[in-house]
This record gives structure tokens, C-alpha cells and sequence, in this order.
């Protein structure tokens, strides 16, 4: 196996585990954006969402909301948390097993999000509707498969 995560599962590359269960492991992340930053992972392997099923999903944000809860508590710095998923490349994903970050923040911490330029600008209303048009008809077609 190639991949890193699959291997930290195994037991086959080292990692700092503060969780385990039959579906999914929590472990440090290996260049933490702050202190206290882990990861979120599927025991079994799935590159992007699409790949794992709504169990394994939910089970993730269930154990991120877990994980989210200990940190704040854990003494370590920690006024805030972001959940970050990466999906697809263009989404800034960097290693291709799904995974869910649960980064610990404080102010002055300097992480970031960088909006694109001109934002914030207001849709108009034709357009969101539009949009939710074509999402909500792949919704209709997920149920009738
Ligand atoms: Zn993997």
C-alpha cells in the first residue's frame, strides 16, 4: 500500500492515535497548522467522499464533533476550531484518502481562508435558483436510482 493514511491505520508508519473505532481513526497531524491540529480518517481506504458511504461520512463529523470537544478542554490553546475537508485537488487536497481537519484556533494564530477577489459580491436571485436547480435535480435523480 501507498497510501500514508492506510499505513498509519495499519500500524505500518507511526502516528500519535488519540482515537479508534471500526470505522474510522483520529490521529495528529503530522505538520500541525497549530497545536493540538488531527485528522479524521476512514479506517478503510477512499480517495474522495464519493468513495466512502453515508455511515463512514457520518461517522467522521460524529467523531470530529468528539474530537472538537477534548481539544477545547485539553488545556491546549484553543478558542475556536475549523473542520476542514479537502475534496479533489482543486479543493487543496494533498493526500488522496479522505480526511477531516479538526484545526484548534486563537486569535492571532494567522491561518486563514483567502476569498477571491470582489468578494463579498450578492447573487441574484435568478442565479441561486438556477444553481440550486441543477443540484436539487441531481438529488431527484440519486433518489429514482
Ligand atoms: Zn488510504
Amino acid at each position: 500500500v501507498s497510501c500514508i493514511f492506510c499505513k498509519i491505520v495499519a500500524g505500518d508508519a507511526p502516528a500519535s492515535f488519540v482515537y479508534r473505532d471500526e470505522l474510522v481513526s483520529a490521529f495528529m497531524d503530522l505538520q500541525p497548522v497549530t497545536p493540538g491540529h488531527l485528522l479524521v480518517v476512514p479506517n478503510a481506504h477512499g480517495a474522495y467522499m464519493s468513495d466512502i458511504d453515508e455511515d463512514t461520512a457520518a461517522q467522521i463529523m460524529r467523531v470530529g464533533k468528539r474530537m472538537n470537544a477534548a481539544v477545547r478542554a485539553s488545556g491546549l490553546h484553543c478558542d475556536g476550531v475549523n473542520f476542514f475537508v479537502a475534496d479533489g485537488e482543486a479543493a487543496m487536497q494533498e493526500v488522496f484518502h479522505v480526511h477531516l481537519h479538526v484545526i484548534p484556533r486563537f486569535k492571532g494564530d494567522q491561518f486563514g481562508l483567502r476569498l477571491p477577489p470582489g468578494y463579498p459580491h450578492r447573487a441574484a436571485r435568478s442565479e441561486l435558483d438556477a444553481n440550486a436547480d441543477r443540484i436539487r435535480a441531481q438529488l431527484d435523480g440519486e433518489k429514482a436510482t
